[in-house]
């Protein structure tokens, strides 16, 4: 049946075609060998053409490109937008170009997938091994698209092979989940150049796609000729122009007597990016953008005349002018230029000049020189070495590392299917060539070849003047399963528990002998999934102690080349995910024993930033070598303690091979606006203006610290592995997230710290489901509320070891727990290997989600995640359920009180409970922000220090609105200026922009 239909419509099909273009294709197949022909594959015009797709598809009369009908791709719930057929004629040999339409209704921009496949490759060698043509390169614009796919051109994703194109047996384009729909329409085969009767219509200012194998071209379809600019846009341009120039005259003259114009020629770069950047590419080219940029370009500009007009006539403005004769008041916008870097010296937490004053690096991917270097510190302050892998996915060809992969046996990573993590690299590789080099780290080859890649790259390091930190390699992972590996595990366990029977006692097994122990298996990147949790945990552990030792051992090694230079390793946000339970990396080890200064590469949540200081014993410089995370709070990260930053990115040229890493590059993002530069080019010069403000922010250690797990980052049951979170990292993000309106700054503390007897410092502690620990550290935190201590406890905490045994010492608080319900997605992921097996309450599992009134009916919350039925004992009950359960349970202890919640909250939730805590704590607040309920404000971060006389205030919105509060301070207060500005704020009522962050100085009385 299938059979019949599929000849039917492919008839139908050459005879539409032959009729469209007038020629005739021979026989069954569109082959032919003439100049000038096209083939239409399906034009969508009648529905049974549609019958030989599948997709989220339907005929549409809307935006036809040619004859009556499109193909329209429904948007339903956010699934996918995609299109398949397996039934289209086989043999595109003869063509040139694969040609089709796609109109994009929408201002913003995608990056949809292009699959062709041939009869050389099934689908899983497609999936596999890279045996399609399959790459990310339809870029769709706002309006028409029309594609022009170059198939002689075209290889397979693998690169070992051309497509052959006299076998396709599949095409597919697919566009992830987009929230309206896209047309699409007339795809065809075209040889030579194409007649009217197939061409889809085109006008000049739709977009033009030329995809060229691994390469895309959008342009304006054109000819240029034929784009008449309105005259709205004329007359802009020509005001545009004319603003510019006043500027450049007013800049000139305000140098020639003495001033820096830093700040005031910030219009003029973003002008050059409007005008003469984005005026080149097709995303820009139309005349809404461009009136945005223009009308941009007119006010900056003006209003920094202005600006430089009122310095240096004798008008009377709003504009902070100093007295020319003042030669003592620090509040100016001069702005320091870096010192010579070779002169830098990481001190107390910052790389401080000769004087010992802070020095705060911005820099910008890939910016080395040019104008942007008035404002940025030069990119190659920093560099990855590679020095952990001997080399990287670029540069292993020519490394001796790839030498002895291919010559040596033993040189190759063990039992592992999953992602190399950079040493050196897999098919999921971006850049270089393609092929599998993942190496075992503990061969003694590939230690050898390392030395020697050492030995012929040492000199890049050791020439760059400009270089404050090596980084070894980063974003790294690690786990191997050789003989060598397993060797070194049991002779780890056998230092660890000395006899075997400890061990069997643990880990429930019935060994004789150490040398009987294999390491636990993975299969598809995670654990088996009847792994023994409690040999999962000591392997965890093995494998971050080992790997750890290796980067010492890499790292001493480097220091024979160079004995100065900082140097560092790890950095992984991957931290905090459930995958790091399998091939993870130890940060805590890894700043405390490698690192010199620490690695943070963490784009947007500050929550990496938090977490790494605490887990630092000292005070180390902390870099981020790629930030990415848009443009919006930057100043936030230097003020969480970021002290040198290289931003991803101001690309040189926009790319060509991927698209859609140009969205993210200062000059060429459509969703990067010109104001959004001009702010990023300002904290550029603000965080060299105001080091020491910003660095003052972090000197004070956090009185209230979030406990971090490593037990339970390790012990995550194997399906739930791949979930990114458990109910660890979810707690530990939502209560972060939850108490950062408070108004100081919140820490960590680690279990180690814990056992160090590190808790004594902090006024509260949050513990944010922890639930597999070491017995050893529920003791130290019972011992730190029995001697006065605050603690905020969220289930299912300390109800597991770290072997995933139940111990639960919740009982010995006074506290049981008579059951839990959970929410049936948790439920799925655990129950099998957690619930069932090793959990002595009754489970049930349904809606979750309640409402929790606290006694005094002052507060309302809600749940979020399991509900545990507890029976409270003899402790008081300070909030209950709907159904009349207890809910928060305040047990005073000792000097200390603990605070049990019998659920997770709300993120939004935690502030609302901690924030009465806070008060009562007397936690440190010079400053506070109140909002006009008379509640501290929420979606600003508003933290203060007390400095000698004044307090220090930033404030960083971090919503889409604009948004107002008043400053409070706990003793009088004089003058408040915004630093950043330096405007005066009138009454300490703050007004802020969307995403607007600035730092205030109030004066003390
Ligand atoms: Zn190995």
């Amino acid at each position: 049946m299938m059979k019949i239909r599929r000849l039917f419509i492919l008839v139908s099909l050459l005879l539409f075609a032959s009729y469209a273009c007038n020629e005739t294709s021979p026989g069954r197949s569109p082959a032919s060998k003439n100049s000038s022909e096209a083939f239409i594959l399906d034009d969508f015009e009648s529905s049974s053409s549609i019958a030989i797709w599948n997709g989220t598809l339907s005929l549409s009369k809307e935006f036809p490109a040619h004859g009556k009908h499109s193909l329209k791709l429904n948007s339903s719930d956010g699934r996918p937008l995609w299109l398949e057929s397996e039934e289209l004629p086989k043999d595109w040999s003869s063509y040139e170009t694969l040609k089709f339409d796609i109109y994009n209704p929408s201002s913003q921009l995608y990056y949809g997938y292009i699959q062709i496949c041939d009869e050389q490759g099934t689908d899983e060698e497609a999936e596999f091994h890279g045996q399609s043509y399959k790459w990310q390169k339809v870029f769709l614009n706002t309006g028409w698209n029309h594609f022009e796919f170059l198939l002689q051109n075209a290889m397979v994703e693998e690169g070992d092979r051309p497509l052959a194109l006299d076998q396709i047996r599949k095409f597919r384009l697919s566009f992830g989940s987009v929230d309206h729909s896209l047309y699409i329409d007339n795809i065809r085969l075209v040889a030579g150049e194409e007649g009217a009767k197939t061409a889809s219509h085109i006008d000049p200012r739709d977009c033009r796609v030329v995809i060229d194998n691994r390469y895309v071209y959008p342009t304006l379809a054109g000819p240029q000729e034929k784009i008449k600019p309105s005259p709205e846009i004329k007359r802009l341009r020509t005001q545009a122009e004319a603003a510019v120039e006043n500027l450049e005259k007013e800049v000139g003259v305000a140098e020639l007597q003495g001033y820096q114009t830093l700040y005031q020629r910030i219009p003029l770069i973003t002008a050059d990016i409007g005008l003469r950047i984005r005026s080149k590419l097709v995303w820009f080219q139309n005349e809404e953008e461009e009136t945005k940029i223009l009308e941009y370009i007119i006010a900056s500009c003006s209003e920094a005349s202005n600006e430089i007009e009122a310095l240096l006539s004798t008008q009377k403005s709003g504009i902070p002018v100093l007295a020319p004769e003042d030669e003592t008041s620090f509040q100016t916008f001069y702005v320091p230029p870096y010192p010579p870097f070779n002169e830098l010296k990481p001190v107390d937490g910052f790389y401080r000049d000769k004087e010992g004053k802070p020095v705060l690096i911005f820099s910008m991917l890939q910016i080395n020189k040019g104008p942007l270097m008035d404002y940025f510190a030069p990119f190659n302050h920093r560099l990855e070495s590679y020095t952990v892998g001997g080399g990287s996915r670029y540069n292993i060809e020519s490394s001796p590392v790839y030498e002895a992969f291919h010559k040596y046996s033993g040189t190759h990573r063990v039992g592992w299917d999953g992602w190399c993590g950079h040493l050196i690299k897999d098919r999921w590789a971006m850049g270089g060539l393609k092929e599998d080099v993942v190496i075992c780290l503990e061969s003694p080859h590939i230690r050898q070849a390392i030395l020697e890649y050492m030995k012929i790259h040492h000199s890049e390091w050791k020439e760059n003047p400009n270089l404050l930190y090596n980084i070894m390699a980063y974003e790294l992972q690690y786990i191997c399963y050789c003989e060598k590996s397993q060797q070194m595990f049991r002779d780890w366990l056998k230092t660890k528990y000395k006899n075997i029977s400890v061990l069997n006692r643990i880990w429930d097994t019935r060994y004789q002998f150490f040398a009987q122990i294999k390491a636990p298996a993975t299969h598809n990147t995670r654990p088996v999934d009847n792994v023994n949790r409690a040999a999962w945990y000591d392997w965890a552990c093995f494998n971050t102690r080992r790997f750890t030792d290796y980067l010492k051992w890499v790292k001493k090694e480097m220091r024979k080349f160079d004995p100065d230079i900082p140097i560092c390793a790890g950095g992984t946000s991957s931290m905090l995910s459930s995958s790091n339970s399998v091939s993870g990396i130890d940060e805590e080890q890894i700043i405390n024993e490698v690192d010199d200064v620490i690695l943070n590469e963490s784009g947007s949540s500050t929550i990496f930033s938090d977490l790494l200081l605490s887990l630092s014993e000292e005070k180390k410089v902390m870099v981020e070598p790629e930030m990415g995370g848009g443009v919006h709070g930057i100043l936030l990260q230097f003020l969480h303690g970021k002290s040198d930053v290289s931003k991803w990115w101001w690309a040189s040229a926009p790319s060509r091979e991927y698209l859609q890493m140009n969205q993210s590059s200062l000059p060429h993002s459509k969703t990067i606006s010109l104001s959004d530069i001009n702010e990023v080019l300002r904290i550029g010069l603000d965080v060299r203006r105001l080091s020491s403000e910003i660095a003052a922010f972090t000197q004070l250690e956090p009185e209230v610290a979030i406990l971090y797990s490593k037990t339970s980052i390790v012990q995550v049951p194997p399906p739930l592995v791949q979930a990114g979170h458990t109910p660890y990292i979810d707690a530990v993000y939502s209560v972060w997230e939850g108490s950062r309106f408070l108004g100081c700054r919140i820490g960590f503390v680690s279990e180690k710290q814990i056992l160090a007897g590190k808790l004594a410092k902090f006024k509260l502690l949050l513990v944010p489901a922890a639930k597999y620990i070491r017995p050893e550290v529920v003791t130290a935190v019972m011992n730190y509320i029995k001697k006065g201590g605050t603690a905020v406890i969220i289930p299912e905490s300390f109800i597991f070891d770290q072997y995933a045994r139940e111990n639960n010492r919740i009982s010995e608080l006074g506290i049981a727990i008579t059951d839990v319900t959970l929410p049936p997605v948790i439920g799925e992921g655990e129950k099998v290997q957690n619930y069932d097996q090793s959990f002595s309450q009754s489970i049930l599992y349904g809606d979750v989600q309640k409402m929790i009134t606290t006694l005094n009916q002052d507060m309302t919350l809600y749940s979020d995640g399991l509900v545990q039925s507890i029976d409270p004992g003899s402790h008081q009950v300070l909030a209950r359920f709907d159904d009349g359960n207890a809910a928060i349970v305040l047990a005073q202890t000792g000097n200390g009180a603990l605070y049990y919640l019998a659920a997770p909250l709300k993120t939004a939730d935690y502030h609302k409970l901690l924030s009465p805590l806070a008060q009562k704590l007397g936690l440190k607040r010079p400053v506070v922000a109140i909002d006009q309920n008379g509640k501290l404000v929420t979606g600003v971060e508003v933290r203060a220090v007390e400095r000698e006389t004044d307090y220090l205030v930033y404030a960083s919105n971090l919503t889409p609105e604009p948004v107002e509060f008043d400053l409070k301070a706990s003793g009088e207060t004089g003058v408040i200026i915004d630093l950043r500005s330096l405007h005066e704020v009138p009454e300490g009522h703050v007004k802020l922009a969307p995403f607007q962050e600035t730092i205030f100085q109030v004066e003390k009385k």
